[in-house]
């Protein structure tokens, strides 16, 4: 079993809720599609909880920004993307100080693995899309109004490819078409003569109108939207605690959007 989860987005009680959801069913590898830090109150320890934990960890716009520089963020990303610098740059742990960086520094933008073991062809992973890994947007919208889109991306998919960015499960078809995990009901049964990008969802901010974490779990041919409910509370209050952080980046937790 593989296990896949993106968009962390420094939600530490998301991430344990995930990880230990995750350890119960016995994945054998975790792979991260990126955005572990940015929006969120617990950079630091989501940083480590990855490094700890993840096989493959991949580079998102967030992870990006805060190594380097945000572009085209807005005012409460871009805030907290400042402030993410500043915690980790504040660590009194030299070394740990250092590990952090460096793992943020050395994320990969893409990975493949070999599908067979889990009943599947190759796989492909990035954090936006298979045109532009760190940065690209794939929207359910974008069937109706940039179909020509789906032409370049599906070129550059060898069988599936994992996403996240834009904290919406689901999957697309080459047709093209998109269906929600609720669509699927939760499990997307994996057809070996066609490809498809499966959007993972997001961990620490959902944006499909669910606000318990999301993930995906890859086995015997298939792929399953899985839902785990977290003290989404709690991190409302640490959002709310720090005043460098958007109050929005809390409450928009709770209705997940
Ligand atoms: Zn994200």
């Amino acid at each position: 079993m593989l296990a896949v989860i993106s968009d962390i987005h420094s939600n530490t009680k998301a991430l344990l809720a995930v990880l230990a959801d995750i350890a119960n069913r016995g994945a054998d590898k975790i792979v991260c599609l990126g955005d572990v830090v940015g929006y969120g109150p617990e950079p630091k320890e989501c940083l480590d909880l990855v490094r700890g934990n993840a096989a493959v960890t991949l580079m998102g716009n967030h992870d990006f920004a805060v190594l380097f520089e945000p572009s085209k963020f807005n005012v409460g990303a871009e805030a907290a993307c400042f402030w993410t610098r500043l915690q980790l740059e504040r660590e009194q742990d030299e070394n740990l100080r250092d590990a952090r960086w460096d793992f943020l520094g050395n994320l990969a933008v893409k990975a493949s693995l070999p599908g067979d073991k889990y009943g599947l062809g190759d796989m492909v992973f990035l954090h936006g899309s298979p045109r532009r890994p760190i940065n690209e947007y794939v929207f359910p919208d974008d069937i109706y109004n940039s179909p020509a889109k789906f032409q370049g991306i599906f070129d550059r998919i060898p069988h599936l490819c994992f996403v996240g960015h834009t904290h919406v499960p689901g999957v697309f078809t080459e047709t093209p078409d998109y269906y929600s995990p609720d669509e699927l009901e939760g499990v997307f049964e994996v057809d070996p003569a066609r490809k498809a990008l499966i959007n993972v969802g997001s961990v620490g901010q959902p944006r499909d109108r669910d606000n318990r974490a999301c993930y995906v779990m890859v086995e015997d041919g298939a792929v399953r939207f899985i839902r785990v409910p977290y003290d989404v509370d709690a991190v409302v209050r640490e959002v709310g605690a720090i005043p460098e952080l958007d109050e929005f980046l809390g409450t928009r937790l709770k209705d997940g959007r």
